[in-house]
């Protein structure tokens, strides 16, 4: 793939800027005892107060949940005391996406697992260049998180971004692999080591709920509101993932329509992923663009 256009590069560095603002924002509101729900939504309207849009809703996933929590419509849900909270937000700009996420610790027991997470990243960033062999970045990352103590998870990557997609093309697997594919000069990848226990699987299952959508495909509704849900979900959110909380702001009496949906696959859930030992899992992540000197870190 060729360098990217200027045009593009401005994009993605404005979303990268965005996203890091209200990454950093969240880090420092959120409190033990303080509603999941009051998080994802400031973090969404802090986006959009920015200028960006949210290119996916913010995840907020708590100690054994690793990743894709985000509240449902009227989450009663709160912080826990002593727990670990990894706060993911993207932004999108006209289709151009970045995609960070920060661990925020109230449990002393976790700071070493979340400082871990960040030295894998920055170890894997500095290694980042054209050419770079995905393999020796999957065994940097599992080597500067073992070396700690600590072990990756296997089946939760980094992952390359393209222009609506949030993972686009290829995988970065936190651990060692087989592998000959190789980074190229003008991609953007998010780069997100997580990490757990030593004592832990170190893998990820689904677990029971799930509150992340996307669009599937399109096809005709004999119900009107089903046409309507689901030429609300492609105009707004193209293929990019969002939660049920945003179909209240489009005025539609969107539940059984949403039923209609699900079932004929237009629209598919992400289930949350739970470690499947029911260890505790931390993670950081960051948006990076390949230039032909080397990273350039976006959020
Ligand atoms: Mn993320
Ligand atoms: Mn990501």
């Amino acid at each position: 793939m060729a360098r990217l256009d200027r045009e593009a590069l401005e994009k993605y560095e404005e979303a990268g800027l965005i996203a890091s603002k209200v990454r950093d924002r969240m880090e420092r509101i959120v409190r033990e005892g303080m509603k999941i729900i009051e998080i994802c939504e400031e973090a969404e309207d802090a986006i959009r107060r920015l200028g960006g849009k949210p290119a996916f809703p913010c995840n907020v996933s708590i100690n054994e949940v690793a990743a894709h929590y985000t509240s449902p419509p009227g989450d009663e849900r709160v912080i826990p005391e002593r727990s670990v909270v990894k706060i993911d937000v993207g932004v999108q700009i006209d289709g151009y996406i970045a995609d960070t996420a920060v661990t925020v610790c109230f449990n002393p027991e976790y700071e070493e697992m979340v400082q871990t997470s960040q030295i894998a990243l920055e170890a894997a960033i500095r290694l980042l260049r054209p050419g770079l062999l995905i393999s020796e970045l999957g065994s940097r990352v599992q080597n500067a998180i073992e070396s700690r103590g600590f072990k990756p998870v296997s089946n939760l990557t980094g992952h390359q971004i393209g222009r609506y997609l949030i993972h686009a093309g290829k995988s970065l697997p936190n651990v060692s692999h087989v592998s000959l594919r190789k980074i190229r000069e003008g991609e953007v990848y998010a780069i997100e080591p997580f990490v757990t226990t030593r004592r832990a699987e170190g893998r990820v299952k689904e677990g029971r709920e799930a509150h992340i959508f996307r669009l599937m495909k399109t096809r005709g509704f004999k119900r009107k509101e089903s046409r309507e849900l689901l030429r609300y979900i492609r105009n707004n959110f193209r293929t990019l993932p969002f939660a049920k909380r945003w179909l209240e702001r489009s005025g539609l009496m969107y539940e059984s329509a949403f039923g209609d949906l699900l079932g004929s696959r237009c629209i598919m859930a992400y289930p949350v992923f739970v470690e499947a030992s029911g260890e505790w899992v931390v993670q950081s992540e960051h948006t990076v663009y390949i230039d032909k000197e080397g990273p350039v870190v976006l959020t």
